[in-house]
């Protein structure tokens, strides 16, 4: 059964929509250039949705101006004030991240709840390992998942008890088996009402945070859980897209762009895959999505390892030789490799 359908801005989340790919800006709202700039640069890199630290009234204009110029959805994450909330729907918001348990008292979030119905708005709730309170682990058991689990479940309660329903839930921790446990418990439960953001969260940046995020998500992927993730690194929030975005097509969930297959390269490799990737990638330009170029270090096993890439090249001992799903069909000197691909990408670029 598919969860609820949900509207923010220019994108559907949840109700059998792709999964989505999403952000934070990184830049504060009071720096209004820089913070534009970044997210157009965020919106050219295919991110879909971006949440917005908005922690004071004061950057309510600049706000409501990001709002208008902004191509991607954006959700405002506020903190405490439920002033803060009733100004970010006011300024055009469509979608904020709340915590309901303090939004000051039950009246207040009456006002927040009744404004977000009136104006379409969705609330995604959420609650991270490091916002479990003594008592909700007591509660769970001592089992931290589960509190987890529950801290998100106190606050949905407030929103149903409101008879709110637009609403995305999300549960992360820094530790992979704790999110994903915590996710498993609440999607037994809400997984056919509810769209699930997923992430693991403040997972670090490099090989080590890409790892770690990456293992989380797709875990929780593989399980039918998750309508829209974020990568959460230490880095540029470009960088979160394009992690982002590789997970779903690993996964087969998601295409965009074409996709560069390359072998690890071994003893046997006739070809500098590693030097050839830097010339071989701006080639791919205007590809359809989804479209497979294959680069392998030899001949004996490359092009038949590779039959599934629409095309591809290897090394021979003193050839590049170019494939198309496996069947060899030019062979050039090594140092017309750029060419013999360029010659051989041409007729499967789209014609803007
Ligand atoms: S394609 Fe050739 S060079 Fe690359 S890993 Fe396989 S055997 Fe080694």
């Amino acid at each position: 059964m598919k969860n609820r359908l949900l509207k923010i801005g220019p994108i559907s989340l949840g109700g059998g929509s792709p999964v989505r790919v999403e952000s934070m800006l990184k830049k504060p709202l009071s720096s209004y250039d820089e913070a534009l700039e970044q997210m157009m640069s965020l919106a050219n890199s295919g991110c879909e949705m971006v949440r917005v630290a908005f922690p004071s009234l004061s950057d309510c204009e600049n706000l409501a101006r990001l709002i208008k110029d902004s191509p991607v959805a954006i959700m405002a994450d506020i903190h405490f004030d439920p002033l803060l909330a009733e100004a970010a729907i006011t300024a055009g918001c469509r979608s904020i991240r709340i915590n309901p348990g303090n939004m000051g008292s039950p009246e207040k979030l009456d006002r927040v709840i009744s404004m977000s119905k009136a104006e379409g708005v969705v609330i995604r709730i959420g609650a991270n390992s490091g916002s479990v309170s003594p008592r909700q682990l007591k509660d769970a058991g001592g089992n931290r998942a589960a509190g987890l689990a529950l801290a998100v479940e106190e606050q949905l309660k407030a929103l149903q008890d409101r008879d709110f329903q637009d609403v995305i839930l999300s549960a992360k921790s820094t530790d992979v088996m704790e999110t994903v446990e915590a996710n498993r418990i609440l999607f037994d439960r809400y997984g056919d009402t509810y769209p699930f953001h997923i992430g693991i969260t403040e997972s670090g940046s490099g090989a080590a945070g890409i790892a770690k995020s990456a293992s989380g998500i797709a875990i929780l992927l593989s399980l039918g859980i998750g309508d829209t993730i974020r990568v959460s690194l230490s880095d540029r929030p470009e960088e979160e897209v394009y992690v982002g975005y590789e997970i779903l097509k690993s996964l087969g969930l998601r295409k965009m762009g074409p996709e560069i297959i390359s072998c690890p390269t071994c003893g046997r490799k006739k070809l500098d895959v590693v030097a050839v990737l830097p010339e071989i990638r701006p080639l791919l330009w205007g590809l359809p999505d989804g479209f497979k170029v294959a680069i392998m270090g030899c001949e004996v096993n490359g092009p038949q390892e590779a039959r599934h890439a629409d095309v591809g090249v290897a090394g021979s001992p003193s050839e590049a030789v170019f494939f198309k799903k496996g069947e060899i069909v030019d062979r050039r000197p090594l140092s017309e490799l750029v060419k013999g691909m360029s010659l051989l990408l041409e007729p499967y670029r789209l014609k803007s």
